[in-house]
């Protein structure tokens, strides 16, 4: 069980309103995370300045951008398969551009031109702003590459147009790189080093989301608890930062009261937090503020000490029940979930062992596990030898998985016979007749449509449940519409 956001969104075309005015058209599709959907709406944003509308019709694009990911290997092939796509479509539209975006496009920079001879355009993560001028240079037959990763470029200034939206929830990015470096992970060399974004562009677009009428907000980053705005730049120069700098910064559970008291209807729900630096503050301000959502995503990657320290996971496991125990004890209904890598480097099955009595431990509510694959360039690949083998790696994952589903049903069977309040986001996928959308908890909750409509705050009643899915019928609207 792979996966990282709804696998039914990875790689859809993402579209938005036309502009009568626009005459250029731009397919663009996005795979990965959720920082690389909401990197999407911000190069979108950009291009319709340009002149572009976007089209779900590969055959029409005058431009094809894909916002790619490198996180596992698996998810490069899916990449380059749909490369394979374009290349067929282009033998049609020799005129069709190819561009590839994100940190694919970072790993791999001017390589890609020589490995995939149908890209026009390889842009990096904090690239985005200068896609005009390397549209230009494509567009006068040259290659055009820029990877450059910056110390400042949060993309405050630009406010992104909504893709695929539903007018319900929103992705609002506070933080771009990361600084932890975690021997497996790809993600400070392709996004770079940690900023934060400034407070009040955060508070502007909620503002702006909320008055279009959107009910929840994500606020986005590898790290949200590292969240340190103290006038721009990187993270770890705060240390050369001035006394009135240090004195006057906003930290993340400083912006988290800042959004939920400026906006009380506003649901607001933050991803991901990092164990080592998920502090007690913000436990307390999740108690505090009835609007911000009661789940926490808290990656633990592995149950065992030595597998932690290898990983540089800055944390051991007692303090990862301290941290789940604090928790518990402050909000003693919030939901956790997890992400879990099986197989990493020299892992034993007394390893995994800890991994799972870690699983029992917390019973995590729901979660996303994936068996390791080596990244070049980590730290994970030059210091330690990639030798747990395949067939174990993922007889691990299974079992990881089975366990995980077992307490995600006991979770939810927690649910029957109580009334929660749910955000409907959709149609049901399997039943036209049904609403869906989510609790506090992230549960997904499915039931009977009534006169209900998308966008409203509903009382429902749980009557039964799946591993996955709440199903129960609405008694009525909530206090908080
Ligand atoms: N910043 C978050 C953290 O590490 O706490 C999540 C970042 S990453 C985009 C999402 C997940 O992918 C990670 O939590 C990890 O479980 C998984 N992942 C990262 N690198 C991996 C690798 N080399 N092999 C397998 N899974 C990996």
């Amino acid at each position: 069980m792979e996966k990282i956001i709804d696998e039914k969104s990875q790689g859809n075309a993402l579209i938005l309103d036309a502009k009568a005015e626009n005459s250029r058209k731009l397919f663009i599709e996005s795979y990965g995370c959720q920082m690389n959907f909401s990197d999407s709406e911000i190069v979108a944003s950009i291009l319709q300045k340009e002149g572009y509308n976007t089209t779900q019709n590969l055959e029409d694009a005058d431009l094809v951008l894909v916002n790619t990911c490198s996180i596992r290997d698996k998810a490069e092939q899916t990449i380059r398969k749909r490369l394979e796509k374009y290349n067929a479509v282009k033998r049609i539209n020799p005129k069709m551009k190819v561009g590839v975006l994100g940190c694919m496009a970072e790993r791999l920079k001017s390589k890609f031109l020589e490995e995939e001879k149908i890209v026009d355009l390889v842009v990096g993560p904090d690239a985005y702003k200068d896609l005009p001028n390397l549209i230009k240079e494509v567009e006068e037959g040259r290659n055009a590459v820029n990877v450059i990763l910056s110390k400042d470029e949060t993309y405050g200034d630009i406010s992104p147009v909504r893709l695929q939206s539903n007018g319900v929830s929103a992705f609002v990015s506070i933080t771009r790189g990361c600084d932890n470096m975690c021997t497996f992970c790809v993600v400070p060399f392709t996004r770079g080093r940690e900023r934060s974004r400034d407070f009040q562009s955060i508070l502007e677009e909620v503002k702006d989301l909320e008055e279009k009428g959107f009910k929840e907000i994500t606020l986005l980053g590898q790290n949200v608890d590292s969240y340190l705005w103290f006038g721009g730049g990187l993270k770890k120069d705060f240390k050369n930062a001035s006394e009135i700098e240090k004195a006057t910064a906003t930290n993340f559970a400083a912006l988290l009261k800042l959004v939920s008291e400026a906006h009380p209807k506003m649901r607001v729900r933050f991803s991901t937090s990092n164990p080592q630096d998920m502090t007690l503050d913000v436990i307390e301000m999740m108690a505090v503020y009835p609007n911000i959502c009661k789940h926490i995503h808290l990656p633990v990657q592995s149950g065992s000490d030595s597998v932690l320290k290898r990983m540089n996971r800055l944390h051991t496991r007692e303090e990862y029940f301290e941290l789940i125990d604090n928790i518990k004890k402050i909000i003693p209904d919030c939901a956790i979930s997890q992400d879990m890598i099986t197989g990493f480097c020299g892992e034993t099955e007394e390893d995994h062992k800890d991994t799972l009595s870690l699983m029992e431990y917390v019973k995590y509510d729901f979660g996303y596990m994936f068996s390791y694959s080596e990244r070049p360039g980590t730290l994970g690949a030059k210091k330690y030898e990639d030798d747990v083998p395949e067939e174990i790696k993922q007889r691990r994952l299974t079992e990881i998985v089975k366990l995980q589903r077992e307490h995600a049903l006991y979770k939810t069977q927690q649910y029957i016979g109580k009334t929660v309040e749910v955000l409907i986001e959709r149609k049901s996928k399997k039943s036209d007749q049904q609403w869906s959308g989510r609790t506090t908890y992230n549960s997904v909750a499915v039931f009977p449509k009534e006169n209900y409509k998308i966008g409203d705050f509903v009382n429902v009643k749980i009557t039964d449940c799946t591993s996955g899915t709440l199903i129960g019928k609405a008694v009525g609207y909530s206090g908080n519409n």
